[in-house]
């Protein structure tokens, strides 16, 4: 799965809380596989037919399970949630049938229970089923979604299951470990197409109008990657390697499939050859639906997105736009191994999934798109991770899960992103050849089958003659991470380099306090001279670290320069100096890291402000589009803390002199040789001179929107998201309107997200007011819906916002999962720099959500304190040194 789109990511992008490391685990043995299900009985394969009844949101389903009893028992326990069974047979072997009572159930762990009437032999039998459940409004299991445009209503019937709601669906044994067929039958109207892992096997016509689609049956595999997707679609295919891959829309959108097509094309040519395992199904769909969320699904043979990140316009796509999409497929690809063909065995190695698929859709994406710098910008996402694990509040990588919801939970930034980072250093430290073959070599051994990441070790280990176990236990079972203080002396020509080693963390919270700074990790580090050919790696794990070079001493020192490890970097003054008066000529990597770090060290109180100061005044010739963002996110963190503060327009006015001249040069118009980072930055820098209110920047945006209107191909396809925030930022009641109108008309969910989008960013209070009324608007897509107050909240309107989720607390929440309850209400608050804030929302979420979803709300009163302190601590300084200039 890719972690969820804007008001969910906010959220998700806060920390979690405290969990005792793990110890460094066992190589997968079924047997002693977490989960609450007994290991006695064994699902083989799962016959499943289902019958929908859109008219009143249910849908029958009957199966016949073949399964294995292993050892005598005298129950059957399977999963089933919010389903109701009716009758239930057991037939052995020799053909016995034995009628079964109403199961019990266990609200608890989601279960039901067949009593047996005596204790059943270990050997093959066929558990027949019929069962009553509900299709769901919100994402998750069975759903229905509702799209309202120009054309009229659209329904779609979909399934979401990862990571517990198979069990919504069909009684199943539901966690990972229990891998089984799929053999599925659906019933649906007779213009509908139907869709899941498998091609269809047979499809006749039913007496009473409809039709009935039987799919081919799938290889073992656990029940969250089962899917089905049916409505008014169609699909345009290519063969490549043998593989049918096909992309699969709402009908009258396959002008817009050629892209997504295309790149499947290339990255199943790509993985098959990285793998150096073939796609294993005989089909691979990626089917784009106008609900779900704003992301994918990675079901086997059949992926599932949000029709607005996957379909693509050939007319107005941008460069950028291809290489989104292109990333978000490579992820989900790289499931179709990794996660599908080899599954961990239990939710606490989610983050091998995840962490391997962010890292690889970043490495196909580097290869397709060599100019795009694309390792770079990945850094902004291992920065937040930084972030957040610099906290006491972090966790490990590989935490405990123990419950259902916890494995929601651990669907975070730490799991997708510090893993990522993780996987990125030990790539570089193995070397590619040699990390290629060690997962070649577990993907071999381990396929249809699952495995704990000590599998991986392993093969990593065997491939490199590295001690991968010990350093990959350091970094995924201890939170947090190294800051790296570094020193150097020039003794007879050589240089002596010390290395002392401490976690990193923020003082507000005491992460850096006693303890926790005695921890120790094997750290991979890249030691070299600027100007001097390639660095050489010294493993450092003691606290303290000395390294002899024989390096030109006249050369300034710089460590990491490739910017892949996932630690913090302090310089001793002179070599800080050295660097920052070299600016210009280090590395991209080099240059990236020296500026983040910094960043991060003078908010955590560890370097003086002049440091930022210091390279951020030379940041204006600056190329690379990674390193504005990283200046752009520090001056938005300021930004936070400055809220009702005096020194805010000097705040800003600060903000528009260090962006200016760099826009200027690029100027509003497009030119035909510059490369695609160019003009991303030009979008990019435009939108900030508008938010921090630069007027010429502003007036300029709304002539181009107002022309855009009347003729929308005057626009370069590359500023109209800009383009559109300004016109929202900035909107009076007739540009509002506009809007409002294109949105409801749009013919695509991209069109009529933008639009939405940008009328979220309004200032007029009273514009901001009607806004948040569009989140009980049912025409409004659901995604919109759930990130309309999170939007409006991040602006201006945070008070505004947050009291009308108050108020209609019951109506939102019977609009979503519960678990992303928690995620929603905590968005709207959670860039607060105010512990008041956070006590509200404490307060509120005690008393209205579930227990399942504090953990969401936790991580989101922790975030709003840290920047509190954050202000006391830094704002004084800053607003004194603004005033200075
Ligand atoms: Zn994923």
């Amino acid at each position: 799965m890719s972690l969820r789109g804007c008001a969910a990511a906010l959220a998700a992008a806060l920390a979690v809380a405290a969990a005792a490391p793990v110890r460094a685990e066992a190589p997968f043995a079924f047997a002693t596989t977490p989960g609450v299900l007994p290991k006695d009985v064994v699902p083989v394969e799962y016959a499943l037919h289902l019958r929908p009844d859109i008219a009143t949101r249910s849908f029958h389903g009957t199966q016949t399970v073949t399964l294995d009893v292993l050892r005598p028992t005298r129950s059957i326990v399977m999963h089933a949630l919010e389903i109701d069974v009716a009758a239930a047979s057991l037939s052995g072997a020799d053909g016995t049938r034995i009628a079964l009572a109403p199961p019990s159930s266990d609200a608890a762990t989601q279960t039901i229970a067949f009593a047996l009437p005596g204790p059943l032999a270990p050997g093959r039998y066929a558990l027949d089923m019929a069962w009553r459940g509900k299709i769901n409004g919100a994402v998750e299991g069975l759903y229905l979604d509702r799209q309202v445009d120009a054309a009229g209503e659209h329904l779609t019937l979909a399934t979401d299951l990862e990571p517990t709601s198979a069990r919504r669906v069909l009684p199943c044994w539901d966690e990972p470990a229990f891998r089984a067929r799929f053999r599925l039958t659906v019933d649906i109207g007779a213009g509908a197409s139907a869709y899941s892992n498998m091609p269809v096997a047979k499809s006749v016509p039913l007496a009473g109008g409809g039709q009935r689609v039987a799919f081919e049956a799938t290889p073992p595999m656990p029940s969250y990657l089962l899917a089905l997707v049916a409505g008014d679609l169609e699909r345009v295919e290519e063969t490549v390697a043998g593989t049918r891959v096909g992309v699969v829309a709402g009908r009258g959108k396959s002008g817009r499939t050629a892209y997504p097509l295309a790149a499947s094309a290339q990255l199943l040519r790509y993985f098959n050859d990285y793998f150096a395992v073939p796609y294993p199904l005989p089909k691979l769909d990626q089917i784009a639906i106008t609900g779900g969320f704003n992301g994918g699904m990675e079901n086997w043979g059949a992926i599932v997105y949000n029709e607005s990140v996957l379909l693509v316009d050939p007319a107005t796509a941008t460069a950028a736009t291809r290489q989104r999409v292109h990333g978000l497929i490579a992820h989900e690809m790289a499931h179709q191994w990794f996660g599908n063909l080899v599954t961990m065995a239990w939710w606490d190695n989610l983050w091998l999934n995840e962490a391997f698929a962010q890292w690889m859709a970043i490495k196909a994406g580097a290869q397709a798109f060599p100019q795009a710098h694309l390792w770079l910008r990945a850094k902004g996402a291992a920065e937040n991770a930084m972030e957040l694990d610099a906290r006491a509040t972090t966790h490990p990588i590989q935490q405990p899960v123990t419950r259902d919801s916890e494995a929601e939970n651990a669907f975070d930034t730490i799991t997708y992103d510090k893993g990522s980072g993780f996987l990125r250093m030990l790539e570089a430290y193995l070397g590619e050849t040699a990390f290629r073959d060690g997962i070649r070599t577990y993907l071999a051994r381990h396929r249809y089958a699952n495995t704990t990441s000590a599998d991986l070790w392993a093969a990593l280990a065997a491939a490199s003659d590295k001690p991968v176990a010990a350093i990959a236990a350091d970094w995924t079972t201890q939170p947090g991470f190294p800051l790296l203080d570094v020193d150097a002396q020039c003794d007879g020509g050589r240089r002596r380099v010390v290395i002392r080693q401490q976690r990193f963390g923020v003082p507000d919270d005491g992460a850096g306090a006693s303890g926790a700074a005695e921890t120790r990790w094997n750290v991979p580090v890249q030691l070299g001279s600027v100007g001097a050919g390639a660095a050489e790696y010294v493993l450092v794990s003691e606290a303290s670290t000395a390294v002899a070079r024989d390096d030109d001493c006249a050369l300034p020192l710089v460590v990491d320069a490739d910017n892949v490890g996932f630690f913090r970097v302090r310089y001793a003054a002179p070599l800080f100096d050295a660097l920052a008066t070299r600016w210009s000529t280090l590395p991209d990597g080099a240059r990236l890291k020296l500026l983040a770090d910094t960043s991060a060290l003078v908010r955590a109180g560890q370097a003086p402000l002049a440091r930022w100061v210091a390279l951020v005044e030379r940041i204006d010739d600056e190329p690379r589009l990674a390193i504005w963002d990283q200046v752009l996110a520090d001056v938005e963190r300021f930004d936070r803390l400055s809220v009702g503060e005096p020194a805010r327009p000097a705040l800003h006015r600060f903000v528009v002199g260090l962006v200016a001249p760099r826009f200027a040069r690029l100027g509003w118009d497009e030119r035909a040789d510059e490369p695609t980072e160019a003009r991303q930055l030009r979008a990019r820098l435009a939108a900030t001179l508008s938010r921090y209110g630069d007027a010429a920047t502003i007036a300029e945006g709304q002539r181009r929107f107002a022309r855009w209107v009347a003729e929308p191909t005057s626009l370069a396809p590359s500023l109209v998201n800009t383009v559109f925030e300004i016109a929202g930022r900035h909107a009076d009641v007739a540009t509002y309107e506009t809007l409002l109108a294109l949105a409801r008309r749009a013919p695509t969910s991209e069109e009529r997200f933008r639009a939405y989008r940008a009328m979220a960013t309004a200032r007029d209070p009273a514009l901001a007011a009607r806004t948040v009324e569009l989140v009980l608007d049912r025409d409004v897509p659901q995604i919109v819906r759930h990130e309309l107050l999170a939007s409006v909240a991040l602006w201006d309107h945070r008070e505004l916002a947050w009291a009308f989720a108050r108020e209609h607390a019951g109506a939102l929440l019977a609009d979503m999962k519960l678990f992303d309850g928690g995620r929603a209400f905590t968005a709207i608050v959670a860039m607060s720099a105010s512990a008041a804030t956070a006590d509200e929302l404490d307060a509120f979420a005690q008393a209205r959500l579930p227990a399942d979803a504090l953990v969401e709300v936790r991580r989101g009163e922790d975030e709003i304190r840290t920047r509190a302190a954050l202000k006391a601590r830094l704002w004084p300084e800053l607003a004194a040194r603004l005033a200075d200039r």
